[in-house]
């Protein structure tokens, strides 16, 4: 496997590295830690003569409190924010997903922007921030507009950013008391075969609130809506609400067959991590009611 001959610009500001994007159209394309885009380029899969390296961006880079929440720069790894103590305090289970991601090589090169921006469908952070309901900010100096996480996908590998336009940082709001959140995957191969998330919010041992996405299963991550059927669920039926949720949230994904899997065995999966991750949320939201 040999890489292309490429060009690597290294702008300092978010102003300049747009600018440079524009200005070379489809030529150019953004890198970061370049774990999936140097590979893709190695495979043939994808080429550019220009490389727009993003790792002097100061914009792109650090942790910082925004009101209860947090504003975390893309250009930071995975490894920098499974250490964060920032992170620890507000999300708990965030560095418990991140932890998971691939292994300590990638983690310590390997962003938290180019795993959203990249599109890959077997992703741990997609899972995790749309159902945390996280909300990326996307600029390119000038202007800058929010997208939640969710809608952020539109297919395997296609986002919705512009030409020119990047990833600046994801908005994580803090996980509130009484409100639980979890993250249960499991892999055959190198990346995530299943990823299921939930946040969950409890008062009074009644259920109030409830999220749950199915990731890395489908093109994009999924929203089941028999999540519903939690709310409003006193602490006597939760498990058995859980089972309802799991089975028909297993009934609703049309899962992609893949080398990870027939679509059949992903759906059984889907059942199994459904109820896991709503058991493992349930039980944070209640580790945390104070
Ligand atoms: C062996 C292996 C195992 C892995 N296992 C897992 C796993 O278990 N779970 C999981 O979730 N992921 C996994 N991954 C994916 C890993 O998380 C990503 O490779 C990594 O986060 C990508 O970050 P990067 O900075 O290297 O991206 P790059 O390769 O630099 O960029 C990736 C893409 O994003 C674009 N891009 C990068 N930054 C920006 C930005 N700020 N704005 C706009 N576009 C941008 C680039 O143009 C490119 O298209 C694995 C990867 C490998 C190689």
């Amino acid at each position: 496997m040999k890489l292309p001959p490429f060009e690597v610009h290294r702008p300092s500001s978010l102003h300049n590295a747009s600018r440079l994007l524009r200005d070379m159209g489809s030529e150019a394309v953004p890198i970061n830690g370049g774990t999936e885009l140097l590979l893709a380029m190695k495979l043939g899969l994808a080429q550019y003569a220009h490389l727009v390296d993003l790792k002097r961006i100061p914009e792109l880079r650090g942790v910082r409190r925004v009101g209860s929440g947090l504003a975390v720069g893309a250009g930071m790894t995975h490894r920098e924010l499974e250490s964060s103590r920032s992170i620890a305090e507000a999300v708990a289970e965030m560095p418990r997903m991140l932890a998971e991601i691939a292994n300590v090589r990638v983690r310590s090169v390997g962003t938290i922007g180019g795993n959203l921006c990249f599109a890959d469908p077997h992703s741990d952070p997609a899972t995790f921030l749309s159902a945390i309901e996280a909300t990326l900010v996307l600029g390119d100096g000038s202007t800058s507009r929010r997208v939640p996480v969710d809608e952020f996908f539109l297919g395997a590998y296609e986002t919705k950013l512009e030409p020119g336009e990047l990833l600046v940082e994801v908005t994580v709001p803090a996980v509130p008391t009484g409100t639980g959140a979890a993250h249960v995957r499991m892999k055959v191969h190198e990346r995530p075969t299943v990823t299921v998330a939930a946040k969950v919010m409890v008062e009074r041992d009644t259920i109030v609130r409830a999220r749950l996405v199915v990731g890395s299963v489908c093109g994009t991550p999924v929203l089941p809506q028999a999540i519903d059927k939690l709310i409003g669920a006193p602490r006597a039926a939760w498990s058995e609400r859980v089972r309802e949720v799991a089975a028909l949230s297993a009934a609703a994904v049309a899962p992609v067959a893949d080398a990870e899997g027939s679509s059949r065995y992903k759906q059984a999966l889907v059942e199994v991590f459904v109820r896991r991750a709503l058991d493992a949320a349930l039980s944070n939201a209640q580790g945390m009611t104070r």
